[in-house]
């Protein structure tokens, strides 16, 4: 069993029709992809551009990709003909970048906003205050091929519920405080936090996409 199908539908009936079950399926190989698309998914996660590129053309073409890995400008042309959305942007050159390549494509990308949380140095993502900076500057709003669609967070690998909790419901306010200040116009509609350990957490905070690798493939190397 390369896909635990009654874990995927026992979640999926827990998580109620508003919520996207996006599996994350980094570092496990196409068949196990294929047995979870025989089940109807069609979204999944992926981190690395290499491994992606990889197993994108073995896949059916139908498939809605994610990108939610840390990515680097210059990769971003070996995803723009094909990724759906983009979940882990971090900066603005990075969206100039997008747009640039979903343009030459002829395609408009979906993106997230990646916002930083956590405690740990190594999560990449704008805080709350850099981000409405930025976006007060308007200058995305000549990015006619990108569609920014919401926020993405990640809160610290630590024990503490409360912690946990409380990071999520920061990302959530980010969420709302953006759509009051920028997007008042055609306001964000996506909340992507929650993995395997934390998602009913991240539910109760206010998100509508969770992310989820482990729980349902089985733990990497
Ligand atoms: C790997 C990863 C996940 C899935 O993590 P699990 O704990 O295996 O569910 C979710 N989001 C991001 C950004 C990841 O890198």
């Amino acid at each position: 069993m390369l896909f635990d199908s009654e874990k995927y539908l026992e979640l999926r009936s827990a998580l109620g029709p508003d919520v996207t079950l996006v599996p994350v399926s980094k570092t496990k190989p196409a068949p196990a992809i294929l047995e979870a698309y025989e089940m109807g998914v069609k979204d999944f996660g992926e981190n690395y551009v290499q491994e992606l590129r990889e197993k994108q053309p073995m896949l059916p073409q139908d498939i809605r990709w994610h990108f939610i890995g840390h990515l680097q400008s210059n990769k971003v042309k070996y995803l723009a003909p094909f990724i759906y959305m983009i979940q882990s942007v971090d900066s603005s050159s990075l969206l100039i970048e997008i747009n640039k390549q979903a343009r030459k494509c002829q395609r408009q990308i979906k993106v997230l906003l990646q916002v930083h949380v956590a405690q740990e140095e190594t999560k990449f993502g704008w805080n709350s205050q850099e981000l409405a900076d930025y976006l007060k500057k308007e200058e995305w709003k000549a990015l006619s091929n990108i569609s920014i669609e919401g926020v993405m967070g990640m809160a610290s690998l630590v024990d503490d519920p409360k912690q946990i909790k409380a990071e999520f419901d920061q990302i959530y306010q980010c969420f709302l405080q953006l759509n009051e200040k920028v997007f008042h116009e055609r306001p964000m509609t996506i909340v992507s936090m929650g993995m395997s350990g934390d998602w009913a957490l991240a539910i109760e905070s206010g998100s509508n996409l969770i992310r989820v690798g482990s729980a349902l493939f089985g733990s990497r190397n």
